[in-house]
């Protein structure tokens, strides 16, 4: 999936409505919002809107109303930390459709901003109800998906809207994350290196199946290690282990070993009898698991040995944490990753990790500005590895490039 998306650099803006749909699904304590990365990550696209003129039209779901009107669910807060952010007025309305909300955004004035109520408090928004698309579709002029957290879901106001606009662009956040995770599937520096972690084998097969034939090396580690380990014949002890997956396992270890791809676990791993802060652990050998401890993290050999592999690579992409992180004594093997990405990207390497889990440890680092790109979207962006096209993508308008025959005729004018 290139970059030959309909840019918000390419749209007529000035005097303009523009709907931008963006991913507001932030975390609240009650009447404040606690983790405001997603509002900032929001911010050059909606300030180049402001700049050029237009009206920014905000849509966005917060949390699982499920179709109801949710009073805690509100946007309110973000209208809040936006306009902190902004400098300026940010416009609410009671709800995202309706009159009211109408008379709102048309006498809303160049410059300024609009946030409607959460979509998700219509059942419509997730039911991709072209009605309440086409109501949508009234506030703006052009449409910008800025959206990526959500672009993997078939939404009224990520799909059903693009079906009435001339033009529908991708934001700046967006097009940041087309960026690096395209460029990572389709032209990679090289070596190219993929680190998979997490506990669950499950939900990385798929990511596994497309990586494997793209990356020179595959570094595996997190609770999923002990599955292939088990399909390697080691014993595992009481570490987590999925039966039904060892097959799948033995499959990927012989599919690497048929090919030029270097698959490698770790070779020793930090064990202990109980997941919890005071508790004592141990590093032992992959093969040397004692049968009442459990395997939390890769161990200090495995360390160094994927810190090696990270410094040498000219493209890393990282999902998965290598260990139960959010545990002190368990948080060695991630945190060694982190700032062996953090010191290649300062070499030069591009460094790309994918969103949720693995974004959350980055960010328990405060390293997340140290990398080429933390995507902000968890399932969005696992989706992306796999190689799904994701319909918020899809749906937006292509950038027709020249074909050429037509350029030997405007040359030849
Ligand atoms: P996932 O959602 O599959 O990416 O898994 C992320 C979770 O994996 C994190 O919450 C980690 O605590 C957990 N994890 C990582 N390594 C291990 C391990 N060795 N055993 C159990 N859980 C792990």
């Amino acid at each position: 999936m290139g970059m030959d998306k309909l840019s918000v650099r390419d749209l007529e803006i000035a005097g303009q409505h523009i709907l931008v749909r963006v991913d507001f699904n932030v975390p609240l304590d009650g009447e404040r919002v606690v983790d405001d990365t997603r509002v900032c990550a929001s911010l050059p696209t909606i300030r180049y809107i402001l700049d050029q003129g237009g009206v920014a039209v905000l849509i966005s779901h917060l949390g699982r109303p499920k179709g109801k009107v949710v009073s805690e669910l509100s946007l309110h807060p973000v209208a809040e930390c936006l306009e902190e952010h902004l400098g300026v007025e940010v416009h609410e309305t009671r709800d995202c459709v309706g009159p009211e909300t109408e008379s709102i955004v048309k006498r809303a004035k160049p410059g300024s901003v609009v946030l409607l109520e959460n979509l998700r408090f219509h059942p419509e928004e997730e039911n991709n109800d072209p009605g309440f698309a086409l109501q949508l579709c009234e506030y703006g002029s052009a449409y910008v998906n800025d959206a990526f957290g959500t672009a993997h879901r078939a939404h009224a106001s990520t799909e059903g809207v693009t079906h009435n606009f001339v033009s529908c662009a991708a934001g700046f956040l967006m097009e940041k994350e087309i960026r690096y995770l395209g460029v990572a599937l389709t032209e990679p520096a090289r070596p190219f290196v993929g680190i998979i972690g997490g506990a669950k084998i499950s939900g990385k097969i798929d990511v596994i199946d497309n990586l494997l034939p793209r990356l020179d090396s595959l570094l595996i580690g997190g609770g999923m290690a002990y599955t292939f380990y088990k399909a390697m014949g080691l014993e595992i002890g009481r570490s987590l282990l999925d039966v039904d997956r060892i097959g799948i396992a033995e499959m990927i270890l012989q599919k690497a070993g048929a090919s030029d791809v270097k698959l490698i676990l770790p070779k020793d791993c930090v064990v202990a009898a109980e997941i919890s802060e005071g508790v004592e652990t141990h590093v032992v050998a992959r093969d040397q698991i004692p049968p009442d401890l459990e395997g939390m993290d890769i161990g200090p050999s495995t360390r160094v040995s994927f810190s090696k592999e990270i410094s040498e690579a000219g493209t890393v992409i990282w999902n998965g944490p290598l260990g139960v992180f959010e545990i002190p004594p368990f948080e060695e093997g991630t945190k060694a990753v982190v700032e062996a990405l953090v010191e290649a990207t300062r070499q030069g390497t591009t460094t790309v990790v994918g969103g949720g889990e693995t974004a959350a440890a980055v960010a328990a680092f405060g390293l997340e500005a140290d990398l080429s790109h933390v995507s902000t979207g968890g399932g969005a962006s696992l989706e992306f590895l796999e190689g799904k096209t994701l319909p918020g993508v899809a749906a937006l308008s292509d950038v027709e490039e020249p074909n050429e025959e037509e350029v030997q005729y405007q040359e030849s004018e």
